[in-house]
Formats: C-alpha cells, sequence, structure tokens
C-alpha cells in the first residue's frame, strides 16, 4: 500500500514538472509575456450546423494555436474565463473579469494583457474595466466581426496587434482600449457603429489613440482623462430609460417605484425631454433617485441651453446630472460605480460627471 501511495505521488510529480517545463520550456526569456484572458464573443464562434447561426466554440487555446506567427512577437500565457456571446455580458461578470484581469496583471513577468470579448457590449466591458482595474498596465480588448468559420475571418488579424500594442512603449499610457482593424479606441469614447463591418468601431470627435502596422504602434493620441473607483461588494441597480416622441414617463415611475437606486434618461437632442418626461424625473429626484441625463444623439455633450419644459436647464435646476459626451450604457456604469463611492453626497456626483 505505501508502495502504491509513493508511487502515484511521484508520478502527479512528474506530471507536475513536465507541465510547468512545458509553460517554461515554450517561454522565451528574450521576449515580453503577454496573457490573453478569453471572455467569448463572434472572434470564438462558429456557425452552428442545425440553426445555422453563430454560437460560443473556440477555447483560448484553440484561437493561439491558429495564430502561429504569436510565439515569436511574445509569450503568451492564456486565461479562460468564459464563453459567452458578449450580449449575455452583465456589469457583475466585468466586476469579476477585473479582478481576475488585476490578478494576472500582477506577475511581474506580464508586460500587458489582451481580452477578447464580444463586439456587442465591448464598449461597456472596456471602460467597465478601464474604471476598476487598480493595475496602469496595457489591457487591449479585441475581437472579430466574422466568426472563425467565415471564409475570411477577422479575429486571427485581431489578435496578433493586440499583442503587440500590449507589449509596445507607445501603448503604456492608454490604460483600457479597444483594438479592432488596427485602430486603437480608447475605452471611454469608443463605439460600436456600424452591426456587421469589421471598421466598426469608432472613437467619434475625440478620434483614435493610435493605429497598429507592420508589427509596429503608432501613436496619435494621449488618453483624455483617468477616472477609477473601488469594486464595490454589491452594484446598484441602476435603469435606462430612453425618452422619445410621445412617452409619457410611466416606465421612469415604474422604476422608482420598483427600486431602482439610479436612472440613466436617454433624452433626445443637447439632452432635453417632453413635459410628461420631466413631471416624472422630478418624481424621481424628489424620492432621492440620482437622474443623470444623456442623449440618443450621436456626437457631442448634454447642455443646459434648452430652458422649456424639459429642456436641459430645467432639468440641470431640478437636481438631475448632465451626464457630458458618455454614450447612455457608458453612463450607467459609471453611475452603478460612482453611487457607493459618494455615500450620498450629490456634489460630488455631479463632478464625477462633469470632469
Ligand atoms: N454577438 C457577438 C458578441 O458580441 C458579436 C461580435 O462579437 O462581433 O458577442
Amino acid at each position: 500500500m505505501k508502495r502504491i501511495i509513493i508511487k502515484s505521488v511521484l508520478a502527479l510529480l512528474v506530471a507536475l514538472f513536465f507541465c510547468a517545463s512545458l509553460a517554461l520550456a515554450e517561454h522565451k526569456p528574450t521576449l515580453p509575456t503577454v496573457v490573453i484572458i478569453t471572455t467569448g464573443g463572434t472572434i470564438a464562434e462558429k456557425t452552428d450546423s442545425n440553426t445555422g447561426g453563430a454560437v460560443p466554440a473556440l477555447s483560448g487555446k484553440d484561437l493561439i494555436d491558429a495564430i502561429p506567427s504569436l510565439s515569436k512577437v511574445a509569450n503568451i500565457n492564456v486565461i479562460n474565463f468564459s464563453n459567452i456571446d458578449s450580449s449575455q455580458m452583465t456589469p457583475q461578470i466585468w466586476t469579476n473579469l477585473s479582478i481576475a484581469v488585476d490578478k494576472a496583471l500582477e506577475d511581474p513577468h506580464v508586460k500587458g494583457a489582451v481580452v477578447t470579448h464580444g463586439t456587442d457590449t465591448m464598449a461597456e466591458g472596456a471602460y467597465s474595466l478601464d474604471l476598476t482595474l487598480k493595475s496602469r498596465k496595457p489591457v487591449v480588448f479585441v475581437g472579430a466581426m466574422r466568426d472563425a468559420s467565415d471564409v475570411s475571418p477577422d479575429g486571427p488579424a485581431n489578435i496578433p496587434n493586440a499583442v503587440i500594442q500590449a507589449c509596445s512603449d507607445e501603448a503604456k499610457d492608454w490604460g483600457v482600449t479597444v483594438t479592432l482593424n488596427q485602430y486603437v479606441n480608447s475605452a471611454r469614447d469608443v463605439r460600436k457603429t456600424q452591426t456587421s463591418n469589421v471598421q466598426t468601431f469608432n472613437s467619434g470627435e475625440r478620434g483614435y489613440l493610435g493605429y497598429i502596422a507592420m508589427g509596429k504602434v503608432t501613436k496619435f493620441n494621449d488618453r483624455s482623462q483617468w477616472q477609477k473607483f473601488p469594486l464595490p461588494d454589491k452594484l446598484p441597480d441602476v435603469v435606462i430609460v430612453s425618452d422619445y416622441a410621445g412617452s409619457d414617463g410611466r416606465l421612469i415611475r415604474y422604476a422608482v417605484n420598483s427600486g431602482a437606486e439610479g436612472l440613466i434618461v436617454e433624452a433626445v437632442g443637447a439632452g432635453n425631454v417632453n413635459k410628461d418626461m420631466f413631471e416624472a424625473i422630478k418624481y424621481a429626484i424628489e424620492k432621492g433617485i440620482p437622474v443623470v441625463i444623456t442623449t440618443s444623439v450621436y456626437h457631442g455633450s448634454v447642455m443646459p441651453v434648452y430652458a422649456d419644459q424639459g429642456g436641459g436647464a430645467l432639468l440641470k435646476k431640478e437636481g438631475a446630472i448632465l451626464g457630458g459626451d458618455l454614450t447612455t450604457a457608458k453612463a450607467r456604469l459609471l453611475l452603478m460605480l460612482a453611487l457607493p463611492y459618494i455615500k450620498g453626497d450629490h456634489k460630488k456626483l455631479v463632478e464625477i460627471f462633469n470632469r
């Protein structure tokens, strides 16, 4: 019996050594190390023969094995965090991802991280990590618009560019970025702008941070600002309601009466709502619910220009917070992280949204 135990312990040790040595053996000391954390999305999806639609299919190892040239650029460590379509992502999953990425970046050998993610909510996922990561090492969100069954998937071109960026000194002060089709976007300003084209992400009027070609990063801009929040134990319930011609405010009242702890109202124009929505917003504020105003307009900031009933100037006077040029979905993430942090200090919340 004793011999059997000794034998199996030995076998285990050899196996562990083999695994460790395999990884170490493949690590080239002359190359930087990058950790790739996979979460899913089209980049890891293939067409399902039954439905004809794309479904999660590839592991992190599958993604890396499809790009042998990567081993010339960096030592790659892979972490399979999840394998879901990003339409299924939640702020809570991004909180857990933030913890996992910070953990991986604690390793002094690791120069930066690449996060593979679906493009549908990539802009929000990247922003969530940009607001919560402790590490300032480069974190590059990457994905694809064509799945792995496509005749020319864009994933195998996007991943090497992301790894090159994560290793590059040019990128070291950009924090979290979204990099597809060779363009580098800041997490705060990036948006998905086209439902199927590979050139879907851009940063609107604030422009790209840089471009990647021939294995080299060209820097155009520094990032605009840094905002960091501690990860709260529990994320508050923040609801989004859109204003549209004829909207009557009932969805705002329902949200307030059903326990919402914060509201994002996507207004029209420079941040205006109709009179019924205005009354409902006042109702929410009277109930102590913070209300942030964003706009459905693509470019520009929300501003206190109009003073007709429901105009931005009156909304501000009533205590609504004008959300600047943040997208509606990102304003929600910022409010979810800021609320536990401000502990009821409304003035501080206004400052946070007006940075
Ligand atoms: N539905 C996919 C996703 O977000 C789209 C993509 O990745 O391009 O996960």
